[in-house]
């Protein structure tokens, strides 16, 4: 017998480590985290099980194989993917990343989470998503376009102003939009700018798209001030990544008045408890290479600056950052999420029990592919707005999402997430139910 008790509970605790591992696999799933979320605002909704089949399925998945010449003479054959999710509400909308990693599965999940955001924000377009998988920093420029340039003459027929509109994602930039938007448009025997967003300036891009997700972000949680009558300058705001939206959002609350104490990068974080200097912290970076070692704020361990005492946490680096093991230790009122997916579906629980008040990612980044709609708009009128009208027109559909979602929220007695989903869902739904199935 002696010998039994122990094995068994050796036994019971690899059991136990296993079914432990696997949840926090999954809680870090974002696929999962999306059907989480999916499933709690259908169930609100009370939506019936065929309008859910139909909203739970993309409605085009494309695989491509490219096969395309490399420098050396090689021939290589890359995999690429364009899923639209939906179009119920207007041509599909999304970006397209290059990694070695990219899968199908992923990408109909991201291409989900556009027609989410672009419903949220109220703009006329449904939801996609493309990637393609190769490893950029392995491939030489002119390599890259060739992928760019034959991946986009095979899903010709599927994309355009009227069907599906991709933009720059993870290792995608303004160039690899010019490649698609010339062979697009060769084939098309026309300049078509309005077949891609984040296009250069001089080929159709928007003012104030650089800065508009971290504009964005700022305008919701100036929103988020009002509600709570607080005032920026009372406002103390840490910030975890200084890349597109990180940066923006800081220069841009710092200008408006904001106490941004905090900025966490991978490598480092820094602390000034009466407001960093970010306009120069900028030049910092730009002439170091890092925001380490910057005169104006103590440096201080990046795991722990997130739980700093602080008004507003904005995430704005990756994925996955709140977590169940995260989320008790933080400090904060108010969460503005500028990343995708910073919140597990588990941490929701601990934000609430908390009373922590937060702007979900369909909501607080929405202003990067609001900028993208009215580039789109600019190139089919082929007239281009100043910069004051973009930041304008932009602050108009924030504020009024910002206000659709908390109102819903209200009504309906649930928290900003699950009203976000709500509001997205049903509108959806309801352009669905109008438009009716065609048989
Ligand atoms: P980016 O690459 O410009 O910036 C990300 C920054 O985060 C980098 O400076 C990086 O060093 C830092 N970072 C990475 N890992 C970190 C970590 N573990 N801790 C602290 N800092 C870390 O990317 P971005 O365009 O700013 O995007 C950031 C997030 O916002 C992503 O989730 C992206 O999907 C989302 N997003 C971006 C846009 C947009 O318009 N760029 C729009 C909507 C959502």
């Amino acid at each position: 017998m002696s010998t039994v008790y122990p094995a068994s509970t050796e036994a019971q605790e690899r059991e136990t480590l296993t079914a432990s591992d696997l949840a926090w696999e999954q809680e870090l799933n974002p696929w999962l985290a999306a059907e989480a979320r999916f499933n709690i605002a259908a169930e609100r909704l009370g939506m019936d099980e065929g309008l859910q089949k139909v909203l739970r399925t993309p409605s085009r998945e494309i695989t491509v194989y490219i096969p395309v010449m490399m420098d050396d003479g090689r021939i290589e054959v890359f995999t690429g993917y364009r899923v639209q999710h939906s179009i119920a509400r207007g041509p599909a909308k999304g970006g397209l990343r290059y990694a070695p990693d990219v899968t199908l599965e992923e990408v109909r999940a991201l291409a989900s989470w556009m027609t989410w955001k672009c419903a949220v924000a109220n703009i006329p377009f449904g939801g996609g998503k493309g990637g393609v998988i190769c490893t950029p920093s392995l491939l030489s420029q002119s390599e890259l376009e060739r992928i760019t340039r034959r991946y986009t003459a095979d899903i010709l027929e599927f994309i355009g102003p009227e069907k599906d509109i991709p933009a720059p994602d993870m290792n995608t930039n303004e160039q690899v939009m010019a490649w698609m938007m010339d062979t697009y448009s060769m084939h098309n025997r026309q300049t078509t700018t309005a077949v891609v967003t984040g296009k250069p300036l001089d080929l159709g891009g928007s003012r104030g798209r650089k800065e508009a997700t971290g504009r964005g972000c700022m305008i919701v949680a100036l929103e988020a001030l009002k509600k709570f009558g607080m005032k920026p300058e009372e406002t103390r705001v840490v910030i975890q990544g200084f890349g597109n939206v990180g940066g923006m959002a800081a220069m841009l609350m710092a200008r408006a008045g904001f106490k941004v104490i905090s900025i966490i990068e991978y490598d480092g974080a820094l602390y000034n408890a009466n407001g960093l200097d970010i306009d120069a912290l900028m030049e910092h970076r730009k002439e170091t290479g890092s925001i380490n070692e910057f005169p104006g704020a103590d440096s201080i361990d990046p795991h722990e600056a997130l739980y700093l005492p602080c008004d507003i946490l904005l995430p704005a680096a990756k994925e996955n950052v709140i977590t169940s093991r995260t989320a008790p230790k933080l400090n904060c009122k108010i969460i503005v999420e500028g990343a995708n997916g910073p919140t597990t579906a588990p941490a929701d629980e601990i934000l609430q029990q908390k009373g922590v008040f937060v702007i979900p990612d369909i909501l607080a980044n929405a202003g990067g592919v609001t900028v993208s709609y009215f580039e789109w708009v600019q190139d089919r009128q082929g007239y281009f707005w100043n910069e004051q009208l973009v930041n304008e027109r932009l602050t108009e559909l924030m504020v009024e999402g910002f206000s659709a979602v908390t109102k819903y929220g209200d009504t309906h007695g649930v928290h900003n997430r699950t009203a976000a989903y709500m509001l997205a869902l049903d509108r959806v739904a309801f352009a669905i139910k109008l438009r009716g199935l065609y048989a």
